[in-house]
């Protein structure tokens, strides 16, 4: 049984016999864990006899009658969590959606979307139900004690089913939805004989018959109708529309704006490829009749969007489904669109800002095999498919196809690829940048390899400039350069627009203090703060601490302090005062909080009600503009001057993303690289778009450095709220691992910042040759090591955290 829990191993318990015949693998199961915590557990294997050794506990209650996954996902968080070692609890947590998993620590939380009809509902589900009304909130605790018996994981599952509730465990964030209302004709009048009938017959009240015909206007142009649309469209007021809901004709329904709008299920396929990109089409066919993966290196603009298409299209007319990962911040309304008007109904969108029922809705259609085709992040990967033919992974270089915290910290496009093969799928990987890691399978014929050299129209790739910044007059660092803002001069007299691109958000990085050079820092990690101008503060980015803004040097007393360098939040102020007659906007996770800011400012930049755009990595992502014919890298040494080993294949990637953006339909557009280090090599190969110079320069210090794809990596983070506590660990853990990994072993160190949240870290890193049974052995190691240490009293508050294949 797999319990949602970080265990060591997988539990046994009895199936009571009047139980029997509901028990398969999948299923979700109440148990009784240690004294008196109740959780659903997922049903793993089923044994022939009951254990020897010992005499398991009964389950209580079955609570499914199909079960919620099938055995390919199950097999997959087995190796998830052999493979990025973690517990199948801890991959289940991240599996499945919160709706399904209930446990003594869960809560229930009233759905104000449901409504106050509870006719569908049993006796001990309505008790249940009030008091979720009246309270808003339950503890798995009370609504025991509201029904007086043990057995409420059934009620309780009926109740999340019925949409009453939702589920959420106490120490996560709630969820918030927006809703909005919508009007719907009275399902009567879907007869169009009883449509015409009721216009063709309407006598008084001219007002509701204007409402009613708009109503069927924006139907028919919208889809759906929110009550504020059609009120400002037939100019009534809302004592006229409830009129119409009384005798019967509308009606009202409350609704989240998310809401998963059901669209027909119909293919529309209304481009045709172009020569290239037919060819490059072919090519990944053939490829993938004999490999399982082929990576598609297509230069920004190709249309890398068409080609997956065309082949989406081709594995659901064969019955099968299609996982289309995205990372996160791609993940716009801007490719949502361009899907679904392709694939209409057959197409999901899963992320994380859906409401709790709509994530199990999609999860139940997707097991069934009725959603064919899945636009997701990273946990997309998780969902129950039934018969995966396809697996896309765009940008697949992308950092955030990692999961850094918490445990399972699997990487998205990897584990992908396991899936895959669990189904005998097809994977194909796309970038115009690809991994290092990516385009070295091809180089060993691991992995088939596609080129698409061209932009779609035959458009040429941006010009890059760079701009010595050490040859500017005078000592004053301003952020744009006269060359810059020439262009952008330039941009803008041609009514084109412009993107810049700083690397850092906040006002500036920070402050220092003049006098003596001290600079603040995070009370709880080892970072120095950023000032935020619009807030006035200082805020730690690893934490989210916020400080006031200090006056006084706690060092010397001075009052003189000083701003160092600039983020996003100063560019725009100084940009905004160069260019006075611009529209100015900004985003950053300061000024965009949620998807809809997101996708709302995405939409006045395509409205062109934006000119000039300054933002971080989030304007770098898969976005399509017609009209920006500029962008500026506005701080190059920023982003070539980190310390990990992946440095130079991150600023080629971040570079030649963000130029990507500019003249996508036109082929006029040009970059313009602010840079005082000019002798970078990757500048050269950034300047030339020449991937393949960056991938052989990069693959000899690989090789030479050992470093992946030559090696593995392991890296052991040990964390303590005492320094030498943690560091004592981090020595008997280096210890352990000496005696067979001495060669491979370094550390402990303490990581650049070394520490968070008030927990000081040591780092030992491992770097292991590609040996699958030494790979094996060595983390068995640790496991070991782990437990070792974490028996010895002194050591228990000690958290150590095993990341394979860090990013
Ligand atoms: P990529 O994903 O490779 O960056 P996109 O798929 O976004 O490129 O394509 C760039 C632009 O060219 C988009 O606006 C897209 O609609 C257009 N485009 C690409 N291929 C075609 C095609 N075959 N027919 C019509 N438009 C196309
Ligand atoms: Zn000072
Ligand atoms: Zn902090």
């Amino acid at each position: 049984m797999i319990i949602p829990l970080a265990l060591p191993k997988n539990y046994t318990w009895a199936v009571p016999p009047e139980l029997q015949a509901g028990i398969q693998p999948g299923i979700r199961v109440e148990v009784i864990l240690g004294k008196n915590k109740r959780y659903a557990g997922i049903v793993k294997k089923v044994l022939a006899s009951s254990p020897e050794a010992f005499k398991p506990k009964d389950i209580l209650n079955v609570l499914d009658s199909e079960p919620l996954l099938h055995p390919q996902q199950l097999a997959l968080w087995e190796w998830m969590a052999d493979y990025y070692m973690c517990s199948e609890g801890e991959v289940m947590q991240a599996a499945i959606p919160s709706n399904l998993k209930l446990s003594s620590e869960s809560v229930l939380q009233w759905n104000e979307e449901r409504g106050y009809d509870f006719s569908d509902l049993s006796d001990q589900e309505y008790v249940v139900a009030e008091a979720l009304e009246i309270r808003k909130e339950l503890r798995i605790g009370e609504v025991k004690q509201i029904l007086d018996t043990a057995h409420i994981y059934p009620v309780v599952k009926r109740l999340v089913e019925k949409g009453v509730c939702f589920v959420w465990e106490e120490l996560k964030e709630k969820y918030k939805g927006k809703t909005e209302t919508y009007v719907a004709l009275d399902p009567v009048y879907h007869n169009e004989d009883k449509l015409a009938d009721l216009l063709n017959n309407w006598s008084r009240a001219p007002k509701q018959m204007e409402l009613l015909l708009s109503y069927l206007h924006l139907l028919k142009t919208e889809g759906e109708v929110t009550q504020q649309q059609l009120l400002k469209k037939s100019d009534a007021t809302a004592a006229q529309l409830k009129a119409l809901v009384d005798k019967g004709i509308l009606r009202q329904e409350k609704r989240g704006v998310d809401r998963i709008r059901t669209l027909p299920k119909q293919i529309q396929i209304d481009f045709t490829l172009s020569p290239a990109q037919q060819k490059a089409f072919d090519e990944i066919k053939s490829i993938l009749s004999e490999k399982q993966v082929c990576l598609l290196h297509g230069v920004t603009a190709s249309g890398k969007t068409e080609i997956y298409t065309q082949l989406i299209e081709e594995i659901i007319r064969d019955g099968k489904q299609v996982l289309y990962m995205l990372p996160e911040i791609a993940l716009t309304s801007q490719i949502i669109r361009r899907l679904q008007k392709h694939f209409g109904g057959y197409i999901a969108i899963y992320h994380s800002k859906f409401n709790p029922n709509e994530r199990v809705e999609i999860w139940n259609k997707v097991r069934t095999g009725e959603t064919k085709i899945v636009l997701g992040a990273r946990s997309s990967l998780f969902l129950p498919f039934k018969e995966l033919g396809l697996v896309i992974a765009d940008e697949e270089q992308d950092a955030s196809f990692k999961q850094q915290d918490p445990a399972p910290r699997y990487h998205a496009r990897d584990a992908a690829i396991y899936a895959a093969s669990l189904f005998n799928a097809k994977v194909l990987l796309g970038s115009a940048t690809p991994s290092i890691e990516s385009y070295y399978n091809c180089s060993r014929q691991k992995y088939g390899l596609v080129q698409l050299m061209e932009r779609y129209g035959q458009v040429e790739l941006p010009q890059i400039e760079l701009v010595d910044l050490t040859k500017l007059p005078g000592k004053t660092k301003t952020p744009v350069s006269p060359a810059l803002a020439q262009a952008i001069e330039t941009s803008l007299a041609a009514k084109k627009q412009v993107i810049l691109f700083q690397n850092r958000r906040g006002y500036s990085p920070y402050l220092i203090c003049h006098t003596c050079g001290w600079i603040p820092q995070c009370k709880q990690c080892d970072v120095t703060l950023t000032y935020h101008k619009a807030k006035n503060q200082l805020s730690c980015h690893y934490c989210g601490t916020s400080y006031p803004v200090l006056q006084t040097c706690l060092a010397c007393g001075s009052h003189n302090f000083i701003q160092k360098n600039f983020g996003t939040e100063k560019l725009e102020e100084l940009v905004a005062e160069q260019f006075p007659h611009a529209h100015i906007a900004r985003m950053d996770y300061d000024s965009v909080k949620g998807k809809h800011d997101h996708d709302a400012l995405i939409k006045q930049f395509e409205q062109q009600k934006i000119d000039i755009l300054v933002g971080t990595q989030m304007v770098v992502k898969g976005l399509d503009f017609e009209h920006v014919n500029l962008v500026g890298v506005v701080d190059a040494d920023g982003i070539l001057h980190f310390t990990d080993f992946r440095v130079n294949e991150r600023a080629y990637q971040l570079m030649e993303q963000v130029s990507g953006r500019a003249g996508r339909k036109d082929g006029k557009g040009k970059v313009l690289v602010q840079v005082s280090n000019m002798l970078h090599p990757v500048l050269q190969f950034v300047k030339a778009h020449d991937f393949d110079a960056l991938y052989n320069y990069e693959i000899t210090n690989r090789r030479h450095f050992g470093y992946p794809p030559f090696t593995r990596l392991i890296r052991i983070i040990l964390k303590h709220r005492e320094k030498h506590i943690a560091e004592e660990a981090a020595n008997i853990m280096m210890q352990g691992l000496k005696s067979n990994f001495e060669q491979e072993c370094s550390g402990p160190a303490q990581p650049v910042v070394d520490r968070v949240r008030n927990q000081y870290l040591w780092e030992i890193l491992v770097k292991l040759p590609r040996d699958t049974q030494r790979i094996k052995q060595c983390k068995q190691e640790i496991e070991q090591q782990t437990i070792i240490i974490q028996s010895n009293k002194r050591y228990r508050g000690v958290s150590i955290i095993p990341d394979v294949d860090p990013v």
